[in-house]
């Protein structure tokens, strides 16, 4: 078994947070197994692992049954997925979701509220906290049950300082996100750009534990990337590696949110391709040929397609990714992913079918991918 994820922000950590991680990673496992993986002495781990028992941190779950057999008794422990709760509040640029875990992922309560980028920055998240107070309430969730909060968000994020620094397609101007969810909640608050934390939790739950050069594509009302290269996400010099909306489709074409013109995003986000349909639909009257305009779109639809397949080959060339995982409400709709890995093999014919994976993480679903990131600083100060 290799310790993985523990890397990742190459922070030293200690004896009880490597533990602990270990167990978020891997699940649960015997004493003697932690201390060979971790490299501590088995005394040592007893005795970590008591302390985080009496707090209620993990828990034992019995013996392993293969274990059983041989005739020797052997332990496992894990963490107690009802030590506490933790808030994850997933804004995006349509909707923001809001949700309450166990320490395991498990979705005890959620709802939802539309984005609304003409309210200011502060009276949105203070509408966001109070639908957080009618969750809470409408579900006994106890203040002194939640650890605390993750809040995932597109764009640039100081996530020391917990501020949102551009969203692009939202606001543009910088946030004070954990400032503001702090004040109203009372809570611990962990703010991260969406995609990375997305890439975080592949790495602690998903692919990231077997492969550790991963690209991550997301497709829907933003396009975005995250990118794993030897089990890290990679950052760059200012934070904005992976940032695949933003490389340059048309020269002097539409005008982006960043600012520049041309960008992919500009063509191939949901609403740009809503857009585009509709003018077609505009130009075209009633009793045209129906046949003939579901084919004119369709023709649109392809060649967004082959506008993303074409600057996702051209990143990967670059870094030679092991595997490609597609993500997004883009990627839900039937058939696009087929049509996506199509328009793709045209520009390498050579890619193996197992290059791309549609994730089966649940946190793709429930917009959870905050509780990786949460666990990760909550872990590391333990
Ligand atoms: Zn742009």
């Amino acid at each position: 078994m290799k310790y993985q994820g523990i890397n990742l922000e190459n922070v030293k950590l200690s004896n009880r947070s490597s533990i602990l991680l270990l167990l978020n990673n891997n699940g649960a496992m015997s004493r003697k197994d932690i201390a060979e993986t971790v490299g501590l002495t088995a005394a040592s781990v007893t005795l970590i692992c008591s302390e985080l028992m009496e707090e209620g941190i993990i828990v034992e779950l019995g013996e392993a049954a293969e274990e059983k057999r041989a005739g020797r008794k052997k332990i496992l422990v894990d963490i107690n997925p009802e030590y506490r709760n933790v808030l994850c509040i997933a804004v995006e640029s349509d909707t923001t979701y809001i949700a309450v875990t166990d320490m395991k992922g498990n979705m005890l309560c959620n709802c939802s509220l539309p984005t609304d980028k003409h309210t200011k920055p502060e009276q949105f998240f203070r509408n966001v906290t109070d639908e957080c107070q009618r969750l809470f309430w409408k579900n006994n969730i106890v203040r002194e049950k939640l650890l605390g909060a993750a809040v995932t968000i597109p764009g640039s994020v100081d996530r020391k300082r917990g501020i949102s620094l551009n969203t692009y397609s939202i606001w543009t101007e910088s946030i004070p996100v954990a400032d503001l969810i702090k004040k109203d909640l009372g809570l611990q608050v962990v703010v991260e750009n969406n995609l990375k934390a997305y890439a975080q939790t592949e790495v602690y739950f998903g692919l990231g534990r077997t492969v550790s050069n991963l690209f991550i594509l997301k497709w829907g009302p933003g396009v975005g990337a995250s990118i794993i290269i030897d089990g890290k996400i990679y950052q760059g010099s200012n934070k904005m590696a992976g940032e695949i909306g933003h490389m340059t489709a048309v020269k002097d074409g539409r005008s982006c949110n960043c600012g520049r013109k041309g960008c992919l995003e500009a063509y191939v986000s949901t609403k740009a391709i809503a857009d585009d349909v509709q003018a077609e639909l505009d130009r075209t009257d009633e009793n045209a040929d129906k046949l003939e305009r579901d084919e004119n779109i369709e023709k649109i639809i392809d060649n967004k397609i082959d506008m993303l397949a074409f600057n996702l080959k051209n990143s990967i060339s670059i870094l030679d990714s092991k595997n490609v995982v597609l993500i997004g409400y883009m990627f839900e709709i039937p058939g696009y992913m087929e049509r996506f890995i199509k328009a793709y093999k045209e520009y390498d014919p050579l890619v193996s079918d197992d290059f791309f994976v549609k994730t089966d993480l649940r946190v793709n679903r429930e917009h959870t991918e905050g509780l990786a990131v949460f666990l990760n600083e909550a872990f590391l100060t333990a």
